[in-house]
């Protein structure tokens, strides 16, 4: 008989894990608390602007051509890779481009930062050694489950441990590798991707730069929220049904150890394995009785969360492209304030991404459409106590680096900051990633993609293995479809 799935939330681990089991034969259905999919990445349009509201980078995307790949489809996933991933301004006048071309980027920082072109190369190739020596422990398997600890490739990957950077931080090998503070802040910043500190992630974080330059850096045709469209058409034509306006309440658990109702909107819909998209913390707290929290798993340091304005810009600025870094003068006090203080510096580095720069329709002709984001901390309470100085600090520093007044070229506005985040996505505190990497062991203290105790139980997306961003998600996706697949064979 044909077995049913229920999904709590349409992020995109929720999406891609629909897809994949629809694929496979099973009757799924996804329960959206908001009227929309997509969760953080998802859109915003504006008096004539259209924005993404969360991702702005997409590397990995062979993941989501997987995904189309599963099904005939009439829905084409388009997008191309950048020739010019970033571009950045650092407080002194320094300016540089970060090519595609990983020759050309150890020039321009040679030339630049008067950095070895040599060390550039060999960082770049270590990076990538820790990457291809852990993506199928870390990444493609669950990490929870002791037959995978017993193929070769595993056993290569722990006898290799000792030369994958755990014991060192990413700022520490960053440092000894060059001599320019600007190139260690330069690399310093892929902790942000997964929100860390890389005066605490271990060096072996460093991999994520060797997807920027080895396997490259894309943007959809439309902007990043064609992968939310692109996904819905997926599901939907392999007869997946998105509830929308659907907030689930509650988990109803049975005599035997599994879910027998998913309580949504007051109904009970019964189903014979369900799965999770949400943030763990919200699961186990307010979904599931207290008795199953894993409370060790759900204590972990979050990673950071962003404040970000969307501004419509009514001029053009030829300086800046798709994604610009505004650096800070002082990054460790950046990420001690961050993460020890808990409050955003004065002086932020900022990210201004203008997706108008290749999507024209995203801004009226002669405008831009300016996402800029700020790493701020996971927020405990309800309230952002830094709003007004956040705003003032960033104009102040646009004003500077750019030699501009801002203010007088916005033509409209809106914010996101993290409350609305946790409020439009649940994510606690509005973590941008879930759990930080801010500890060599943060891989094993993620929540695995099943749950021990409750037998019909999944779990994929950003705050569960193996961590957050797009990629990962899409990749939680993949190991719970097969974990749902093994089990439902015995
Ligand atoms: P989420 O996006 O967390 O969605 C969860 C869904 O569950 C939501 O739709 C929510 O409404 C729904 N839900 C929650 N509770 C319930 C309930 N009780 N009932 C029903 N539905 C419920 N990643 C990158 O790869 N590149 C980037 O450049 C990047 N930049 C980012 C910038 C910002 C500002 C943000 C916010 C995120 C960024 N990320 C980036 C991270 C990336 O967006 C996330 O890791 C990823 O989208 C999370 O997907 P998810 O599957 O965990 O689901």
């Amino acid at each position: 008989m044909t077995k049913t799935v229920g999904i709590i939330g349409a992020g995109i681990g929720g999406l891609a894990l629909s897809i994949r089991l629809a694929n496979l034969g099973f009757k799924v259905t996804v329960f959206e608390k908001n009227s929309y999919a997509g969760g953080k990445l998802s859109e915003l349009k504006l008096n004539g602007f259209r924005f993404d509201k969360g991702p702005s980078l997409l590397t990995m995307p062979f993941l989501i051509d997987e995904l189309t790949n599963l099904q005939s489809s009439k829905h084409k996933f388009e997008y191309q890779k950048l020739e010019v991933i970033t571009n950045y301004f650092y407080t002194d006048g320094t300016q540089l481009k970060a090519s595609s071309n990983i020759d050309d980027f150890a020039q321009e920082i040679h030339s630049k930062l008067d950095e070895k072109k040599e060390s550039v190369l060999k960082h770049i190739k270590r990076n990538e050694f820790y990457f291809k020596t852990t993506e199928d422990l870390f990444m493609k398997q669950s990490l929870h489950q002791i037959k995978n600890f017993i193929n070769l490739k595993t056993v290569k990957g722990i006898l290799l441990s000792p030369f994958l950077g755990l014991f060192s931080t990413m700022h520490k090998k960053n440092k000894q590798t060059f001599s320019n503070p600007k190139t260690i802040q330069l690399f310093n910043r892929y902790a942000t991707y997964n929100g860390s500190n890389p005066y605490k992630a271990p060096a072996l974080m460093n991999m994520i730069s060797h997807l920027e330059f080895n396997l490259g850096a894309y943007l959809p045709l439309k902007g990043m929220h064609q992968i939310t469209n692109h996904l819905v058409h997926l599901a939907e034509d392999a007869g997946v049904e998105i509830k929308y306006n659907e907030t689930v309440e509650a988990l109803e658990i049975g005599s035997n150890n599994r879910i027998n109702y998913i309580k949504s909107n007051g109904v009970n819909y019964p189903f014979d394995i369900v799965a999770s998209d949400v943030d763990i913390r919200v699961l186990y707290k307010h979904l599931l009785p207290c008795s199953f929290t894993p409370t060790k798993l759900i204590q972990q340091e979050k990673s950071s969360s962003a404040y970000v304005f969307y501004w419509g810009i009514n001029k053009e600025f030829s300086a800046l492209g798709l994604h610009n870094i505004l650096f800070s003068d002082d990054y460790k006090k950046e990420f001690d304030y961050l993460f020890s203080k808990q409050f955003p510096t004065d002086d932020p580095t900022i990210y201004i991404n203008i997706t108008s720069k290749y999507c024209k329709d995203d801004a009226p002709e002669g405008c831009e459409n300016w996402f800029v984001m700020v790493n701020v901390p996971h927020n405990k309470n309800s309230t952002i106590e830094y709003a007004i100085d956040i705003r003032k600090n960033v104009v102040e520093k646009i004003n500077s680096i750019l030699r501009t007044n801002i203010e007088q070229f916005i033509v409209t506005e809106s914010t996101l900051s993290p409350v609305d985040i946790e409020n439009q996505t649940s994510s606690y505190g509005g973590s941008l990633y879930g759990n930080s990497s801010n500890n060599k062991f943060a891989a094993f203290l993620r929540h695995a993609n099943f749950s021990s105790s409750i037998k019909n139980l999944y779990l994929v997306g950003g705050s569960v293995h193996p961590g957050g961003g797009i990629p990962l998600c899409l990749l939680s996706a993949k190991i719970a479809s097969q974990l749902i697949v093994d089990r439902v064979k015995k």
